[in-house]
């Protein structure tokens, strides 16, 4: 069973610390959410857990199965099951959306255990069908020239074809319209099972609304502050964050 662990997580960019201790367990089958301020370290977490070298990790463990991530190149990390829809998906000129995601599928599965072409560009064709998605973006290179909205399908896209153990989304709402995010949404609930965890950063509830977490927690000033459940979301979207800094004795 997939048990994902951080422990009292610390983290710095060019020496300023912005995970300042965040612990957080995500088993299987759970699904949570992350919300909180701008500028409060989400981004942070979601880049230090996939090894992004900009981040310093400063203290505190994070476990895959027992295993520990930290230990992990940025590529073994990808291998072991650990999967980033980033917020600011990069652009890569020359790399086709197709060649991109059938290396880093056979990256996963490993020598000898290549997928086939016929079976990936039938996996392909079908999770871009879910996707609501023009099939020549299987021949446009990656993310060039792609809409925000684009964008943010596409992550979701290489998230069915790479079928992580752990998936973090940060802000995947953002730049959709309503019918993008429903579609979206529904990609993301078709993956939803026994063995993956979710872990959501988002603004808005309204995208809790599509995808239905388990846990929701409140991130702020590098830490997790406040733990719940999908009602903590509709408070925090209809009150904002006062409330929590005064509850908890939070300073600006
Ligand atoms: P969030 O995702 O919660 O909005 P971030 O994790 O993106 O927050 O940012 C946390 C803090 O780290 C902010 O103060 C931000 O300015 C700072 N920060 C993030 N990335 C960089 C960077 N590349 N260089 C300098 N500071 C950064
Ligand atoms: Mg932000
Ligand atoms: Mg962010």
């Amino acid at each position: 069973a997939t048990e994902f662990v951080i422990d009292g997580l610390r983290a710095t960019i060019e020496n300023k610390e912005i995970l300042k201790g965040v612990n957080l367990k995500i088993r299987g089958g759970e699904v949570h959410a992350i919300m909180g301020p701008n500028g409060t370290g989400k981004s942070t977490l979601a880049s230090a857990i996939m090894g992004h070298p900009k981040y310093e990790v400063t203290g505190g463990t994070i476990t895959l199965n027992g295993e520990d991530v930290l230990e992990m190149e940025v590529d073994e990390r990808a291998r072991a099951g650990l999967f980033l829809a980033m917020q600011y998906p990069s652009e890569i000129t020359g790399v086709t959306n197709a060649d991109f995601l059938r290396s880093a599928i056979n990256a996963r599965r490993g020598e000898g255990n290549e997928i086939s072409l016929i079976k990936f560009i039938r996996q392909m064709e079908k999770a871009m069908k879910e996707l609501e998605m023009n099939p020549e973006f299987m021949h446009r290179y990656l993310n060039e020239g792609f809409s925000g909205g684009e964008k943010k399908r596409n992550e979701i896209l290489q998230m069915m074809m790479l079928e992580p153990s752990i998936v973090i989304l940060d802000e995947i709402d953002s730049g959709l319209d309503i019918d993008a995010l429903k579609i979206v949404a529904a990609g993301v609930n078709s993956m939803r099972s026994e063995d993956r965890g979710f872990l959501i950063i988002t603004h808005y509830q309204r995208l809790l609304n599509y995808i239905k977490p388990d846990y929701v927690h409140v991130m702020m000033q590098g830490r997790i502050v406040k733990s719940g459940g999908p009602e903590l979301a509709e408070r925090l979207e209809a009150e904002g964050y006062d409330w929590v800094k005064e509850e908890l004795g939070i300073e600006d």
